[in-house]
């Protein structure tokens, strides 16, 4: 080997890897690295968890060894799947690498659209995903998504709904739907319980976890069961729905879990007739809280009349084909497992996160 590609592989093996946050030499995920005639061509091992941000982590990587190598005319990084399967998580031993709470101060803010929009968006990216509806008062995921049935259970094993290969669990396929459940605190905390531990899940990159508003029950109860990686806040622009998510991260700061960042939905309405934008609710008003709260701010949702009519007729999943929709859910995306991959890496190893 030359000391070229010594040199090129000593870099890349120091590398972080955008899942775990370890030195990519550590864990072999450096597979080949070739230089003829002045043109490098290396190829690293990524697992489906880092698709959602491959291309701009593989980017990231040819503008540093360029700028480490000026010597060499062309790079090319390839990436080949890294099958590693998730180890199973708290007492329940749910088989994902990162679980995902979305939540807001109060309902109606289109929570339950933006936690499974992001669920659909990582899903498109090739990551395993599952998601579960645990609004249990006003569970409205297998509606967002067109999704029906009752689920079965098969050795002990409640399977899910599946929307392509994306498991979904949701009281909403266990209730009639005009039924009303009254919950009490140890059903609520049995339920959840439930979902997560007798639902087969597989292994999972991504659990997204739709919560219900507001209330502190269900945040403590997850705290209690399994390490979260974090919390996704969405809220309105106006003051009043900022005050409400302030709340929501007090909350999940108090139950320990880390807020990942601040979505602000509903922000802004471009005209499709004559392309005016009217900013109805305001707008950078939870870019701003974000700020003061010391938590990431991930994107903006515009209101989209496309998402609105769809998803309440079971097409959620075509409405994010809208270029505004997909744009801005792509950004928030990126920005949440970016945040959450930079965070691996600046986490000692082998560090865990607190189970109360
Ligand atoms: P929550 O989960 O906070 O109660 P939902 O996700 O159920 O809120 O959304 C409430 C209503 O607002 C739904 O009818 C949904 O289609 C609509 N909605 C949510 N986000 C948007 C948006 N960005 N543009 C237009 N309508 C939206």
């Amino acid at each position: 080997m030359s000391s070229m590609e010594d040199k090129l592989r000593t870099l890349l093996s120091q590398l972080r890897d955008p899942e775990t946050g370890r030195e990519l030499g550590k864990t072999n995920q450096v597979l080949q690295v070739q230089i003829a005639g002045g043109q490098a061509q290396c190829t690293l091992a990524l697992t489906s968890h880092s698709l959602p941000i491959q291309d701009e982590f593989v980017d990231s990587v040819e503008q540093r060894i360029r700028s480490q190598c000026p010597e060499l005319q062309s790079i090319t990084v390839s990436v080949e799947p890294l099958d590693r399967p998730p180890i199973p998580l708290g007492q329940i031993g749910l088989t994902a690498k990162s679980v995902i709470a979305v939540g807001s101060g109060k309902g109606g803010v289109g929570k339950s659209t933006v936690a499974t929009s992001l669920a659909l968006k990582l899903l498109k990216c090739g990551a395993r995903v599952g998601l579960l509806d645990a609004d249990v008062y006003g569970p409205s995921v297998p509606q967002l998504l067109g999704l029906a049935g009752r689920p079965e259970v098969i050795n002990g094993k409640i399977q899910p709904i599946y929307f392509e290969e994306m498991p979904v669990m949701s009281m909403a396929f266990l209730v009639e739907p005009d039924q009303a459940v009254i919950w009490r605190g140890p059903m609520l905390h049995g339920s959840i319980t439930q979902f997560l531990r007798d639902t087969y899940w597989g292994p999972l990159d991504y659990l997204i976890i739709d919560m219900p508003p507001g209330t502190g029950d269900i945040a403590l109860t997850l705290s209690q069961l399994l390490p979260l990686t974090g919390a996704v806040v969405v809220c309105t622009p106006q003051q009043v729905a900022l005050l409400d998510a302030i709340k929501a991260i007090a909350m999940f700061r108090k139950t320990k879990i880390p807020v990942l960042g601040m979505v602000e939905n509903m922000s802004g309405f471009t005209c499709p007739d004559c392309g005016k934008r009217y900013d109805i609710f305001g707008k950078g008003g939870a870019k701003l809280k974000a700020e003061e709260c010391e938590v990431p701010f991930l994107g903006e949702v515009p209101i989209n009349i496309q998402l609105r009519e769809q998803s309440d007729s079971g097409g959620l999943a075509s409405a994010l084909e809208d270029p505004i929709c997909d744009v801005a859910l792509d950004k928030i995306m990126r920005s949440l497992v970016r945040g959450m991959s930079m965070s691996a890496s600046t986490k000692p190893a082998g560090a865990a996160l607190p189970v109360l």
